[in-house]
């Protein structure tokens, strides 16, 4: 039946997580194995769609539906909803087919109310036990139904602990909870004016409908923009009968990992608290205890635990993120879905995993996740360095970060605004934080354990985290945190290792990460899939070191106008900018010569057997002259001129459109000496890095092309004097000369263009600057607010935009059609995106180029999209 929207777990064969959601797929799939589910059914994903195009409303086809369930499971469980003697009580929970932990809403304990409560104390003859379901449910109901703060029930829960001497939820008596559910009424009625509903069913759309809602919370908005998730997909609902983790000391509830989201171990990772319920261990409201204590506890129930989480890893073949309720003994599993990880978790448990058998190699590569790998590469706390350890908590998400200390999540999006580096401090954090999360460094709370909302969400965005420094005292009031005797106030700088869980005091240096030993067998067999090279644009012979090391196969841009900005090298440039005759220019370049010819050579060498792409001058001559009055009096008196002269040269260089203006091959083809000084020094030391054992292979690349009479007439002037250097050396080296392509007329052009090059490189940050007319400079005032409202779906000088593409296609297939083998690479920013190198691998492009952090990322996207090609 097509119009059917509500399902029970066991009557769901194709367990389909776009009907049914993550969650209600995955209970379907753990109750068709057999393994201990409380009962229960899923409103789908589809109601979810159609509530909101019918205006949020329930429609009457729903609701009825939802009855007839309702009374399916009151006769399976032999209870009944509301009941005075034996109540139902059921959960309803969010899940969308995409997990996003913790970001929409949840109501336990529905079917609770006075009368219940007492029909409950009674027939477990637990009255505590009793009272702790009613004030929980009066909770959760008013957050999420109602709307009323949290802070209000945390506050009266608070004050009555601290009347009654007690330090743990666990520690209220009965009564105490008596007292608290009538102060929890008061404040409902007081906020809302109305009572909640004594009917249990009318409670039960309600918070149906609170969770269709939630879909489309601030939090989980902002959740999906950051993750890229689609805002109409909707959340799926399950309603299920609960199981009770607070009935006393054999209770307890509590989530595991069947490996370590951190770190990808394979050893249970997870938490969990005696006498609690749902959201007690996610909320970081009482420090959880360690999995593993479990099994001194209740042995046989941890047993049972591990064989579950092994079968259910094993069904899944991935790692599991479980949720699990102990009532009195016995286990119950709540939720399974594929865990998140840390980069650094994701690619061991990927290489593992393959190595257990468990998945196949390219499996294995098609699961490193590109988006985070990079985050691999960030720096790690410096072991030589000195550091005043502030306090320390769990280690919750690895990567060392700096930072000013901010208290609540809207201080931490300000300041990060204003330019500022942050670390957001919580007691604990809450989906409310989430924008705040979002642009700290790092994030550290006083409260939680590893599965904690804090600890999860960091891990989700690659973020370092320190969860549960209990010695911290947080004061989110006063803007300040004590650990100890010392004070943190807004400002401070704190740093914190999340690898570690030490925090200290002020800005402590970090060290370049090294790949690790999984990293590097999941790249290496990346290699063995990919067709694409991989090139890095790399200026210094640091960079060209960095760059081997992390894999890239030659480099594919060396920008030489970055050699020019140090004090001797700015001198002689601007020396030759401001020379009168060609004497005076040929003087000034001359003393250029042999600072380029040695990082040449230096390059070279860190590249042996590789090649490299060397770019001839490209920047406007004006981006090397002073702008400042200061600066410019200083120029004057080093070339013995006036002021108003060195002002006067200064003003004669300027452009109007100076990215459109004299640069790039038009300023090697009306300044020669630029072009011959740079082709000495690079084929010179090609020369001399040959004649010590080097094997060289340059590439001289001439900028901005956009008609082939340009590149004829470098052509014909790079290889005079290569004619001329090679006679003088008495030696010839192999080069190639070749052009960028990054103006909209070179792509048209490329048949005759190709005639004159060996090969293309995109220069696609060009090109997508003069294919949509936006200044690359100045986008930060408009292309944000396109996205923000949906004009541009992406930033297109990240990923690259689907007009410049056709641009591309256009240069590629003209480029071919002159010379069918004409090596073609990109060396824009865009090399390095995922989801470019999907387009460039598509139009068989023979390299991409990018920043040597982005050689691993690279690697592995170009690894999953060949796998992916070949499969489909
Ligand atoms: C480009 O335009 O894409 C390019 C690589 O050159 P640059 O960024 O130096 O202009
Ligand atoms: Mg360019």
């Amino acid at each position: 039946m097509t119009d059917k929207s509500v399902f029970f777990f066991d009557e769901i064969s194709v367990p389909d997580k776009k009907i049914f959601g993550g969650k209600g797929a995955n209970l379907a799939q753990m109750t068709q194995l057999k393994f201990p589910v409380p009962h229960g059914f899923v409103i789908s994903t589809k109601a979810c769609q159609t509530y909101f195009s019918e205006g949020n409303t329930l429609s009457d086809s729903l609701k009825k539906e939802i009855f007839t369930a309702l009374k399916k499971l009151e006769k399976s469980s032999g209870k009944k909803l509301g009941d005075t003697e034996n109540p139902l009580l059921v959960s309803v929970r969010s899940g969308a087919e995409v997990s996003m932990p913790g970001m929409m809403d949840t109501i336990l304990n529905l079917g609770m109310n006075k009368k219940t409560e007492q029909g409950m104390a009674k027939k477990t003859k637990n009255p505590r036990f009793a009272a702790d379901c009613h004030r929980r449910f009066l909770q959760m109901f008013g957050e999420v139904v109602l709307g009323v703060d949290y802070e209000i029930f945390d506050d009266i829960l608070q004050k009555q602990k601290e009347g009654s001497g007690t330090q743990e939820d666990t520690d209220l008596s009965a009564n105490d909870l008596q007292e608290i559910i009538v102060a929890f009424e008061h404040a409902i009625i007081n906020t809302t004016k109305n009572p909640i509903p004594e009917d249990p069913f009318e409670q039960l759309l309600l918070a149906v409908s609170a969770v269709f809602d939630s879909w489309l919370s601030n939090r989980a908005k902002t959740y999906r923009h950051i993750h890229g998730i689609p805002e109409n997909l909707g959340t799926a609902v399950t309603i299920q009968l609960m199981v009770f983790g607070n009935t006393g000391k054999t209770s307890g509830t509590g989530v595991c990992f069947t490996r370590n989201p951190s770190t990808g171990e394979r050893k249970i990772f997870g938490d969990f608290l005696i006498n609690a319920q749902g959201e007690d261990v996610v909320a970081g409201i009482r420090t959880p205890l360690e999995i593993h204590n479990l099994k001194a506890i209740l042995p046989e129930t941890f047993n049972q635990l591990t064989d579950l989480l092994e079968k259910l890893e094993q069904e899944n073949r991935d790692m599991q993120d479980v949720e699990f309720t102990i009532e009195e003994k016995k286990l119950w599993l709540l939720q399974t879905r594929t865990g998140k990880r840390t980069a650094e978790a994701g690619v061991r448990i990927a290489v593992e995993m393959k190595q257990e058998g468990l998945i196949s190699k390219e499996e294995a590569v098609s699961r490193g996740d590109v988006r985070t790998i990079e985050t691999l590469l960030h720096p790690q706390i410096d072991p030589n360095a000195e550091t005043t350890e502030l306090t320390r908590g769990i280690s919750a998400s690895p990567g060392a970060a700096s930072g000013k200390a901010v208290f609540t999540a809207d201080d931490a999006v300000r300041m990060a605004e204003n330019g500022e580096k942050v670390i957001l401090i919580r007691r604990e954090t809450s989906p409310e934080d989430i924008h705040g999360m979002n642009k700290a460094e790092g994030i550290l709370t006083a409260c939680g354990g590893k599965a904690s909302h804090a600890a999860v969400v960091a891990r989700g965005m690659g973020k370092p985290c320190v969860a549960g420094a209990t010695e911290m005292i947080v004061n989110a009031k006063a803007k300040k945190m004590t650990a100890g005797h010392r004070i943190i106030q807004e400002g401070d700088i704190i740093t914190i290792d999340g690898g570690s869980g030490k925090v200290y005091e002020g800005a402590v240096p970090t060290i370049p990460a090294k790949l690790s030993e999984y990293l590097e067998t999941l790249l290496s067999w990346a290699d063995e899939f990919r067709t694409l090279s991989i090139r890095a644009n790399a200026d210094t012979p640091e960079d060209a070191k960095r760059a081997r090391e992390l894999g890239a196969e030659g480099i594919g841009l060396c920008r030489t106008e970055h050699m020019f900005f140090t004090d001797e090298r700015i001198f002689h440039i601007r020396q030759m900018i401001l020379a009168h005759t060609d004497e005076e220019r040929e003087d000034a370049l001359s003393h250029l010569l042999p600072f380029q010819r040695q990082d040449f050579e230096d390059i070279f060498t860190a590249m042996d057997g590789l090649p490299v792409t060397i770019r001839l001058l490209d920047p406007p001559l004006h981006e090397f002259l002073p702008e400042k009055d200061k600066d410019i009096e200083a120029l004057a008196g080093q070339f013995l001129l006036s002021f108003e002269e060195a002002k006067d040269r200064i003003k004669a260089l300027e452009e109007v459109n100076p990215m459109l203006g004299h640069r790039g091959c038009r300023l090697l083809i009306t300044t020669p000496e630029i072009l011959r000084m740079q082709v000495r020094a690079i084929l010179g030391a090609a020369i001399s890095a040959q004649k010590r054992g080097v094997s060289v292979h340059p590439e001289i690349m001439v900028p901005l092309v956009g008609m082939s009479s340009e590149l004829s007439h470098c052509r014909r002037e790079i290889e005079a004097v290569a004619e001329n250097i090679f006679e003088e050396e008495g030696v010839r080296v192999d080069y190639k000369i070749g052009t960028m392509i990054e103006l909209p007329r070179a792509c048209a052009q490329a048949k005759s263009i190709a005639k004159e090059a060996d090969f293309f490189s995109f220069g696609t940050n060009d090109l997508t600057q003069m294919t949509f007319g936006f200044s690359r400079d100045d986008v930060g005032q408009y292309v944000p607010k396109y996205a923000e409202k949906g004009i541009l779906e992406k930033d297109p000088f990240e990923t690259i935009d689907r007009g410049v593409q056709e641009l591309v296609k256009i240069g590629v297939e003209r480029g071919r059609t002159e010379k069918p083998f004409l090596k073609i690479s990109v060396c824009g920013e865009h090399g390095g995106d995922p989801d470019s190198i999907i387009f460039f691998h598509t139009e068989g492009f023979n390299a991409v180029s990018c920043s040597p952090f982005r050689v691993p990322t690279a690697r592995l996207a170009a690894a999953q999209v060949a796998i992916r090609n070949n499969t489909i």
